[in-house]
């Protein structure tokens, strides 16, 4: 294998990278902005994604810059516990970690020249065994194989298998960040309250920081309310648990971000000959159960695997996505079976989800042991 050619430098871009340095590959990473930054706030990292940070080496960092956890509590919307899962019952911790932590972390130990920033991937071609790459400035580039991680609305994946777009799962989020702890926090929680149609959780980063989010059914590019983002959630959820509007008014409002959810039906091949996808460009799915940017480290660590066993990446990645699609599809399903529990709006229908949960709390919890007990 000469070159490999990644188009995206997202969480697993960046991963992919870093992986395939690890093993002496050689590989340059494409990436449509002119700077590697990442937005949004905080992210989950289950032992299923330790492990991989662990094998690149950074695990260590991690939990420097991030925050352990180590309990995962649904409340009702008043704070009455339906359900306390443990999840620190492995070999690996659990790290809440904000999202520019983890990116920084995996691209700085990559040498940079690796990564051609401002060049947005447009299209691609098949000659003699060779991809070539074009993007919009008029660069061509040539590699051995290309792996598109370009993310949820990726051109690689429309260049392989038609631009069909995501599916709206009706529901939207609302991230924030701040420093204010409120006085119920327990430390290692991630305190989650589920209400009818509406959703709020919160969990402690590394720094001191908190970060919240909130989920809600809505229309598809729903604007933001005219009172603001803020005054739209304290209007939401004023009569909840005391902690939440305390967090939301903790917050500035320029500090919210709003993303509508999509993901798409698993489906294979994703793969054609050598050429793959990875992340979400490969299995976008809900961020209900928190596996997104987790199983995209776990693909890094594994196509990097399959390419350094196999010289001839057409079977590298036919290896690759036969141990990938099977995990990968089972989750896109589980979040999006999670994110119906998480939409009940009838009260009644809100009551005996409570209910179940509170007697299913054991078969959450070993749920959530068979997610995490994965290992890359
Ligand atoms: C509200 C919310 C909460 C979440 N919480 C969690 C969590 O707790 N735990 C978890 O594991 N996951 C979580 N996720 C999911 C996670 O954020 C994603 O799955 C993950 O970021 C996917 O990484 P990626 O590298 O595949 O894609 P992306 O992060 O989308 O990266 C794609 C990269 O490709 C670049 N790009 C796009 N098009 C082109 C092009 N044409 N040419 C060149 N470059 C291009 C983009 O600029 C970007 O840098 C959450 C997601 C959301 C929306």
């Amino acid at each position: 294998m000469k070159k490999v050619i990644i188009i995206g430098a997202g969480i697993g871009g960046a991963a992919t990278a870093l992986a395939l340095s690890h093993l002496g590959l050689e590989l340059v990473v494409y990436e449509r902005t002119k700077e590697l930054r990442e937005v949004g706030a905080g992210l989950a990292l289950w032992a299923n994604a330790t492990h991989v940070l662990k094998s690149l080496g950074l695990l260590e960092k991690a939990i420097q810059v991030g925050y352990r956890t180590t309990n995962y509590q649904f409340n009702s919307q008043r704070g009455k516990e339906l359900v306390n899962v443990r999840v620190d019952g492995f070999e690996l911790p659990v790290v809440g970690i904000h999202r520019a932590e983890l990116h920084q972390l995996l691209w700085r130990n990559v040498p940079s020249e690796k990564f051609i920033l401002g060049e947005s991937f447009e299209r691609l071609k098949r000659k003699n065994n060779q991809v070539h790459a074009y993007f919009s400035s008029g660069l061509e580039v040539e590699g051995d194989a290309l792996i598109g991680a370009d993310g949820l609305r990726s051109r690689v994946r429309a260049a392989l298998l038609g631009d069909m777009p995501p599916t709206y799962r009706n529901f939207k989020t609302w991230r924030g960040l701040t420093e204010f702890v409120p006085k119920d926090y327990r430390p290692g929680y991630i305190h989650e309250y589920l209400g009818g149609g509406k959703g709020f959780g919160f969990m402690m980063l590394g720094k001191g920081k908190i970060y919240w989010y909130a989920a809600a059914t809505a229309l598809e590019t729903q604007p933001d309310a005219v009172i603001g983002r803020k005054k739209e959630l304290d209007t939401m959820f004023q009569d909840w648990f005391g902690a939440i509007p305390e967090l939301i008014a903790a917050t500035d409002e320029a500090q919210i971000i709003t993303t509508d959810l999509y993901d798409r039906p698993p489906t294979q091949p994703w793969s054609q000959e050598n050429i793959t996808l990875l992340g979400d460009a490969a299995h976008p799915m809900l961020p209900t159960i928190g596996q997104g940017a987790c199983t995209a480290l776990e693909d890094a660590y594994v196509v990097a695997k399959c390419l350094k066993e196999s010289p001839d990446p057409v079977a590298a990645f036919q290896k690759y996505e036969s141990l990938r699609f099977p995990r990968t599809k089972a989750i896109v399903e589980q979040s999006l079976q999670s994110s119906k529990i998480g939409k009940l709006k009838n009260p009644l229908a809100v009551g005996l989800r409570n209910t179940f949960m509170k007697v299913m709390g054991s078969a959450i919890s070993s749920s959530f042991k068979s997610l995490h007990a994965y290992r890359a």
